[in-house]
């Protein structure tokens, strides 16, 4: 049953309140116009107090608090009506008395046979007050799908005589995904506009739309990145692996049809500095996607059911400008201790976000790639890395010494120095236990040190000095890592080549450089 008729099962059978949560006002007016037939509608709204439904005038002066528009409604013979309350979340905060008359409202509509009436919230957002739950059935917004999304692609270009090329037409099938039939339509009409045609160059104004959402919902952060595959020094198997995935994103629609699934995402979890932030943006460069961070910690409101509400918004948001890739970075912190014996176990609210996240990654279905990055998987709730959530769980260890050479190179380059003459090899033998921060430091330092001693050029010599200067930090981070190790020793975590011969040696490289932790031998 599409929503439509779910919606109009719900007024026959006189569910007092449907709850639409939608972005879109035009979309809740056409389904509202449609259920209504020949009822009567009568709206409200917070900025103007009644309104008529059909051109939104106001209706008269007075009663832009909701409770007392709901008081006069209750005075009113109500049946075979429909009532429609925008901006539901907003009136209905921090208003009892709203929410007491509401009650009233569809207590009565329930008790008492001869109102035959529906009450419509329509809001972005979703604020279901306890007192309430009872009389609410909630509806999201349900998008157009990519056989729907081509279907309005291909009547656009009937109607305007294009040409719709079957390439184009399916990467743009996916590049609409998430926005409304209504913003579909404008954006065709922008891309018509700019060039009188529809073609792939089109997919730039999409991306900016998506980004102009994001930035106006202030929940997640869209990140800007300049890193790419070329960037990251070592870490050989995780980028063979993004690649892999990067061909399945590039070409989804035919790798669904060929039976491949959605590539989910994977966990990135090891010391700091060592290049997981780096990955994260590394990704959404070379698969082309818009970057969106999700900081846990900020989501937590001040209101019962706040952080619950926004956690919900951050991933519809992330679906909505699907294809993605959601970076939810720093996650133990957010989820130290959830389920777990620690002291911080108490926190319900905590409990139920994690819940929440963990059933939308085991279920979604939507081009969200997620990589969550954690510096200590030890603190992470087994659940969370348990299969099915993540492609792959990778663990990022110190460099070793080619790595090591390899990340030289790269901020060698990124600092226009070709590296000729400067034994990179000795000094990456030099520099056993430096992550992968410490070496740009490391280059950083030497090249500032050439520059102020008035050196034409860097030479081994700044290099190796600076490389003193950056020890103690990196040994430091090396103690650091000892007890991180045994602490993965303790939850089973072993290489998954087996090596795990002598973990509690801060230098040697207990998992090498981001193998694939098989992820069965991970807590239940
Ligand atoms: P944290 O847990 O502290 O956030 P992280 O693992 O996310 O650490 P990054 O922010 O990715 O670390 O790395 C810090 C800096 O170190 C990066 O800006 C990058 O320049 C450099 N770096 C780290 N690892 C690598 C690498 N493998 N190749 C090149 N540069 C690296």
């Amino acid at each position: 049953m599409n929503q439509r008729e779910d919606m109009r099962s719900h007024v026959e059978a006189h569910y007092p309140i449907l709850y639409f949560v939608t972005f879109e006002e035009e979309i809740a007016d056409s389904l509202i116009g449609d259920l209504a037939g020949s009822r009567k509608v009568l709206e409200w709204n917070m900025g103007r107090g009644y309104v008529r439904f059909d051109n939104k005038v106001p209706m008269g002066p007075g009663y832009t608090d909701l409770s007392s528009a709901l008081d006069n409604w209750l005075d009113q013979p109500l049946d075979g009506h429909f009532l429609v309350v925008r901006d539901a979340h907003l009136a209905l905060r921090d208003n009892p008395l709203a929410i007491a008359r509401l009650k009233a409202l569809a207590d009565r509509i329930v008790r008492d046979d001869d109102v035959v009436a529906t009450i419509f919230l329509v809001s972005s957002q979703r604020l279901v007050p306890p007192e309430l739950e009872r009389f609410i059935t909630v509806f999201d917004e349900e998008l157009p799908d990519e056989a729907e999304i081509g279907e309005i692609i291909r009547r656009y270009c009937d109607d305007y005589g294009l040409d719709a090329d079957a390439d184009v037409a399916s990467k743009l099938m996916l590049a609409f995904r998430g926005l409304s039939r209504y913003q579909i339509t404008l954006l065709l009409n922008r891309g018509y506009q700019r060039d009188a045609q529809i073609d792939i160059s089109d997919i730039e104004l999409v991306i900016d739309e998506k980004k102009q959402i994001v930035k106006k919902s202030g929940i997640l952060e869209m990140v800007s990145v300049a890193e790419g595959m070329d960037d990251i020094g070592g870490l050989g198997a995780l980028k063979a692996w993004l690649e892999q995935k990067a061909k399945i994103m590039a070409n989804l629609l035919k790798a669904r049809n060929f039976g491949v699934e959605t590539p989910k995402g994977a966990m990135i979890v090891g010391m700091p500095g060592c290049g997981k932030s780096l990955t994260a943006k590394a990704t959404a460069t070379r698969l082309g996607l818009p970057l969106l961070r999700l900081d846990i910690g900020s989501l937590m409101g001040r209101y019962v059911g706040d952080s619950e509400a926004n956690m919900r918004r951050a991933l519809m948001l992330a679906e909505t400008v699907s294809p993605c890739v959601l970076w939810v970075d720093e996650v133990e912190k957010a989820f130290t201790g959830v389920g777990g014996g620690s002291a911080n176990s108490g926190s319900e609210v905590t409990s139920r976000l994690f819940g929440h996240f963990l059933t939308w990654m085991q279920e979604k279905t939507k081009p969200v790639f997620v990589l969550t990055t954690a510096n200590d998987v030890s603190v992470l709730p087994p659940e969370l890395l348990r299969k099915g959530r993540f492609d792959e769980i990778f663990y990022v260890d110190f460099p070793k010494e080619d790595e090591r050479a390899a990340i030289l190179q790269v901020h060698l380059r990124k600092r226009k120095k070709d590296g000729s003459g400067i034994d990179v090899k000795h000094l990456a033998r030099e520099t056993e236990g430096f992550s992968g921060a410490d070496l740009e430091g490391m280059v950083k330092d030497a090249i500032e040190e050439a520059f102020l001693e008035g050196e034409a050029e860097l030479n081994v010599g700044h290099l190796r000095a600076s490389m003193e200067k950056n020890r103690s930090h990196a040994l430091m981070m090396q103690r650091k890592a000892k007890e991180y190790r045994a602490k993965l020793k303790e939850m089973g975590i072993r290489d998954a080549a087996g090596d795990d011969s002598d973990a509690s040696t801060p230098m040697s490289p207990l998992l090498g450089v981001a193998r694939a932790i098989g992820v069965d031998n991970l807590p239940q």
